[in-house]
């Protein structure tokens, strides 16, 4: 397999000391800014009892600085309405609005300046080539383009390779399989589960995806094309190859997969990493994942806790990236995790068994306790010649893997909900 081209080359092959002393030198710029002129930053410093940028001597004296969560960044939009106080240049320099989804918790707003902005931006520019996007490409993105902050950086990201962006905001899902066809695109960015809506859109409406000029899709918002059978059933619906992009409104499009399918690259030339375990705080491979910004200046996260459970590979990749990658993108959310009947269970992991089942084109697990016991149900739309047969197998499925029997139920066509962003399948009753 082809290793594409790189956005920067010698960035993404340089050695791991040479990265790292180039980290140690834009994190203690980054601190400096934010320490000199950010109200947030200055407040949480000084309460900390750091002087100055100086006292970050080493990676490892990052350590010794407190965490960013996003409890406080809403803590202090609430104080500091509208916008918070994180920013760092007047007020007059900050020229793009975003906000987070708000599905945990109420929305984030972030700003940025031309330049933080473009920073965010050249994010993009390392998933385009490392897919191997280029000048011939046509890059549509199937996005409503609402303050969602991902697919705007991703369709301006386009521009990095050089390819045609093609919006398609404002459109159906019948008009957005259209366009496609009409106008050629080969590169698909969206959320893994409105790829799958539009699959099952192309089906009633009789036409093929295989056939379309789509070559590759890029998907971001949910970690669902790193799940193993949602990945195959991507493949399988557009014949197209499948690159997952994590990243954050708050942080940046911090990863990153290469031609290699090997995980997702954590993009290490743009940010400072960190996987500490969630119970002690110690650096290990697999646990919370920690971000800081080596860019955006204007809007900087330091140390800031993703809540993204994650599992670090520090082998060489095959594609010559010296950037660590995570093995599988993001495992899920640290406070996703559910306890069902004494199991851990990953949301995740049930989506990796329902969507191996063909025919299967929505569902919801809720869990609740019945009686003082635990109990999952896991809800499917789907459309079987025997579906009593499929709802056995799926239970028979989890009870396999798991270690459990759910309730599996069929829900009438339609009736489960449909998401373009940020899906939640995963609802507990328990509390
Ligand atoms: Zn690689």
């Amino acid at each position: 397999m082809s290793a594409g081209p790189f956005f920067d080359r010698e960035a993404e092959t340089a050695p791991r000391e040479v990265l790292k002393a180039r980290q140690l030198d834009r994190v203690r710029k980054i601190i400096a800014v934010a320490f000199e002129r950010s109200p947030f930053y200055q407040r949480k410093y000084r309460a900390a009892g750091l002087s100055s940028a100086e006292d970050v001597r080493s990676l490892d004296d990052l350590h010794y600085l407190p965490f960013t969560t996003k409890d406080e960044l809403v803590a202090d939009h609430e104080e500091h309405p509208p916008f918070g106080s994180r920013m760092t240049e007047p007020r007059e320099r900050y020229i793009r609005l975003h906000q987070t989804s708000g599905t945990s918790g109420k929305p984030l707003r972030i700003l940025d300046t031309e330049e933080s902005w473009q920073w965010f931006v050249r994010g993009w520019g390392y998933v385009y080539n490392a897919a191997g996007v280029g000048a011939t490409d046509r890059v549509f993105a199937a996005f409503s383009f609402g303050p969602f902050i991902g697919f705007w950086a991703g369709f301006e990201g386009a521009a990095h390779v050089g390819a045609l962006r093609i919006p398609g905001g404002g459109q159906t899902t019948g008009q957005r399989i259209q366009q496609i066809f009409d106008l050629g695109a080969t590169v698909l960015i969206c959320t893994p589960t409105y790829a799958l809506r539009m699959a099952d859109t192309a089906r009633e409406m009789g036409v093929d995806l295989r056939a379309s000029p789509i070559r590759i899709g890029i998907h971001a918002g949910e970690p669902g094309a790193s799940i193993p059978s949602t990945r195959a059933r991507l493949e399988q619906a557009w014949g197209m190859e499948v690159f997952d992009h994590p990243g954050m409104t708050e942080v940046g499009a911090w990863g990153f997969e290469c031609r290699e399918h090997a995980g997702v690259h954590l993009n290490e030339a743009e940010c400072l990493f960190e996987v500490l375990d969630p119970a002690t705080g110690d650096p290990g491979d697999e646990g919370e994942l920690v971000i800081t910004t080596l860019g955006r200046f204007a809007h900087p996260n330091i140390r800031y806790r993703t809540g993204d459970r994650v599992h670090v590979l520090r082998d060489p990749c095959g594609c010559g990236r010296t950037f660590y990658r995570l093995d599988g993108g993001v495992i899920g959310r640290i406070d996703d995790m559910l306890i069902v009947r004494g199991v851990n269970v990953f949301p995740s992991a049930i989506e990796n068994i329902v969507r191996r089942f063909d025919g299967v084109h929505e569902f919801v697990v809720e869990v609740y306790r019945d009686r003082e016991m635990d109990e999952m149900e896991i809800k499917v739309e789907a459309t079987a010649e025997d579906l009593a047969a499929l709802l056995q197998a799926i239970q028979n499925e989890v009870h396999l893997r798991m270690g459990f029997r759910p309730i599996v139920s069929a829900a009438p066509a339609g009736t489960l909900p449909r998401f373009e962003l940020k899906a939640r399948r995963v609802l507990d009753r328990r509390q």
